[in-house]
């Protein structure tokens, strides 16, 4: 099914002229290796093609390669693959575009069809894994510059294999990946991995902070000063919630940041066991069953996801 589905996307790809491909908003490492890499197969492949990645550049992400900055307003006949987010509304940079059809491949889960053509694999590690699969799958060509961008993207979502979503589909494509594009991974991690001393300091503060429930919630909310501080950016806690994994008192856990540039709580949760998705949507947010997401504009409203949190920890058996 999932073959058939990768060839109708080829066919479609080797129609249009016109390819912009976005991902979601407030990006991670694998929503911009995906774009950048599907782009760059795309445009291996069909060297005439136009095809942009869009979206707000990541200067920290730069490493992947750039993102285009073009006036989207002026294309015309366009197809639209949208990468890692599974509903139109959290798309990034494409406010102005006019598109005829709409592709979508992603593993979060989402009960609606909102594309032409869906490839939806919940089962997926990230979404580089299921765009390496599809280029294994049909005639689109890699080089080691893809290939490297699509481990590192496995690498990321994948929490270097710790997490459930890795399957020995992951390691297969991961394999392939090595052998036939001789990526040197090793040195890669460093691109990943390598931190300031800075943020090494507050993640110690964020250890130190964490408030802890009995029933197994671990919360931390954590305001503009305390960023300041430590010269970190509201978006530094994201990249540190999955270190918090495997801490045998807690069950889920949760980094509620206050964003004062867009005067916003972005809360970053993962759990261990409970199913922390579905809480998450009655917060303006969602995602995976056990990493999810949201946006709160009140500290009643974080409040109140506290406590559906430390309720939901309190049933888990
Ligand atoms: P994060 O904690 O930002 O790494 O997000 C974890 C997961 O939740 C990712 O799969 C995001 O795409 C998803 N997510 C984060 N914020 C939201 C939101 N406001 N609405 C829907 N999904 C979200």
């Amino acid at each position: 099914m999932a073959m058939d589905t990768s060839k109708l996307i080829y066919k479609k790809i080797k129609k249009y002229q016109n390819i912009v491909i976005a991902r979601h908003v407030g990006p991670d490492p694998d929503a911009v290796a995906s774009e950048i890499a599907l782009r760059d197969a795309i445009k291996y492949t069909f060297p005439n093609k136009k095809v942009l990645a869009v979206g707000l550049n990541v200067t920290k992400f730069k490493y992947f390669g750039s993102l285009d900055r073009e006036n989207l307003g002026n294309l015309e006949d366009v197809l639209l693959i949208i990468l890692d987010v599974p509903t139109l509304d959290r798309v990034d940079g494409i406010e102005d575009l006019e598109y005829k059809e709409v592709i979508k491949i992603d593993h979060h889960p989402c009960d609606k069809i909102i594309a032409n053509v869906e490839l939806v694999d919940e089962t997926a590690s990230s979404t580089c894994q299921m765009i390496a699969d599809l280029i294994f799958n049909t005639n689109l060509k890699m080089n080691e510059n893809i290939a490297s961008n699509l481990f590192l993207g496995i690498v990321s979502d994948s929490d270097r294999f710790l997490l459930s979503y890795t399957t020995a589909r992951t390691f297969k494509v991961v394999s392939k990946l090595i052998d036939e594009y001789k990526i040197d991974f090793a040195s890669l991690y460093t691109k990943l991995y390598e931190r300031p001393i800075n943020e090494i300091r507050f993640h110690g503060y964020l250890a130190e902070n964490l408030t802890l429930t009995d029933n197994g919630l671990a919360y931390i909310k954590i305001m503009p000063e305390v960023l300041k501080d430590y010269k970190v950016d509201s978006g530094t806690p994201s990249n540190m919630i999955n270190d918090f994994n495997y801490i045998k008192e807690v069950l889920v856990w949760i980094f509620v940041t206050f964003d004062d540039k867009n005067d916003i709580y972005k809360v970053n949760i993962r759990s261990r066991g409970p199913i922390i998705n579905e809480i998450a949507e009655k917060y303006h947010g969602g995602g995976h069953k056990f990493a999810s997401g949201a946006r709160c504009k009140t500290i009643e409203e974080i409040d109140n996801l506290l406590k559906d949190l430390d309720e939901a920890c309190s049933f888990y058996e």
